[in-house]
């Protein structure tokens, strides 16, 4: 596997060799069913078991209370739509952010539609959600709060400890999402004041397609996914046998090795950010210095687009993002950006450099080589000059 130049791990991981090998006999010699009677579904059975185990043990949780999903976007939609649906004679509330995953934000809208109310807690310039607001805007008839416990896009790790503490109070149950933090901070449910957790494989190199959800012991929520009612009738569906082990193997991994991976990583992201903003001039780092998850740093370069410095990074070898990875599709400025109160034009010009376990000195070297004369090139081509003002003709459309 070749990752040179790659830094956009919040998007996409390469999947732990280790974890590949863990994986390899359940899509070979080990094909059987987990819910068969007969002895080839024991194999698979056993491994669905261990590996639920291990993804327990990596939040403190008992492997009860982990159901097994496609991905975090199965995991939130579960979360969401799984207590609406379970609560909505006591509640029609929801709390949550501006900042969340569209895999929250779009549940959330769903369920508008179908008659609930959702509260949309703003942020700071920096990101931050203030547990306060949360407070305020928790009524009588809310049911759920959701809150993510960082933002992969601009960083931000929340103060979700805090915020839990204050639905906790209320008797309203908290769900977070910690997709982007998993292989960054040590979450340990056993102490934090979380009911339900949204996990992802692929965030701690493991296989994509693969995520779960921590439900706490008496938290109830309604299924989404009817049938042969497996994980506990939660989720039915033939399980992922392969992609649960390498979940499984892949968090074993990230919890052990995490200090390490934190020690070695966050160094290189500081040396980018760093060496970015002092060579070159009018770049602003979003989000905030403290508090961020160490794997992150989202620069905005004045007076050009995202899009145009992407594709040119890309013609020399460095992968980034843009903005919000779902977005990246539509060009339109990044949702958490505008929420933090970066202008339009400006927003347009971000580019998230996200670094994982294979990121290296020599990625970081080759962004400082090519980014400053980049940035200097399309400046010169760009129709974005200081002092002017933001055009919607020129920069609001589709491309
Ligand atoms: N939540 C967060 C915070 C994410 O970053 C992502 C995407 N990596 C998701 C949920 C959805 O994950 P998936 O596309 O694997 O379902």
């Amino acid at each position: 596997m070749t990752t040179k130049g790659y830094l956009d791990y919040q998007t996409g991981s390469p999947v732990d060799p280790r974890v590949v090998e863990a994986m390899l006999p359940y899509m070979t010699e080990q094909f059987g069913n987990a819910a068969v009677l007969h002895s080839a579904g024991d194999p698979a059975r056993e491994a669905l078991e261990a590996a639920r185990g291990q993804v327990a043990s990596s939040i403190g949780a008992d492997a009860a209370e982990i159901v097994f999903t496609s991905g975090a976007t199965e995991a939130n939609n579960m979360a969401v739509k799984g207590v609406a649906m379970k609560l909505r004679k006591k509640g029609k509330h929801i709390v949550s952010t501006v900042i969340e995953h569209r895999s929250v934000i779009t549940p959330l809208k769903y369920l508008v539609r179908e008659g609930f109310e959702v509260t949309s807690v703003p942020v700071d310039a920096d990101g931050f959600v203030d547990p306060k607001a949360v407070e305020a805007a928790i009524r009588d008839d809310t049911i759920l709060v959701s809150v993510m416990m960082a933002n992969g896009e601009v960083g931000t790790i929340e103060p979700v400890g805090q915020i839990g503490d204050v639905a906790k109070a209320k008797g309203v149950l908290f769900h977070t999402d910690v997709v982007a933090a998993q292989t960054w901070v040590p979450i340990d449910v056993s102490t934090l004041p979380f009911d339900l957790v949204t996990l992802s494989s692929n965030d701690v190199y493991g296989p994509k397609g693969v995520g779960a959800l921590y439900i706490r012991k008496g938290a109830r929520l309604e299924a989404l996914i009817h049938g042969g009612g497996q994980e506990r009738g939660l989720r039915s569906g033939s399980e992922n046998i392969a992609g649960a082990v390498g979940f499984g193997k892949a968090a074993e991994i990230a919890r052990a090795e995490m200090d390490a991976d934190v020690a070695r990583i966050k160094p290189l992201r500081d040396r980018l950010t760093d060496g970015i903003l002092g060579t070159i001039t009018d770049t602003t780092l979003n989000g905030p210095r403290d508090r961020r998850l160490p794997n992150n740093a989202n620069i905005r370069i004045a007076y050009v687009e995202g899009e145009s410095l992407l594709l040119a990074l890309d013609m020399e070898g460095v992968q980034v993002s843009s903005g919000s990875a779902c977005s990246a599709k539509t060009l339109e400025p990044s949702y958490v950006q505008l929420a933090m109160g970066i202008k339009h034009e400006e927003a347009h010009g971000s580019l998230q450099f996200t670094f994982g376990r294979w990121s290296t000195d020599e990625d970081v070297d080759l962004v400082l080589g090519v980014l400053p004369g980049i940035a200097e090139r399309l400046r010169k081509m760009s129709a974005l000059k200081p002092g002017m003002e933001y055009d919607k003709e020129k920069f609001g459309h589709h491309h």
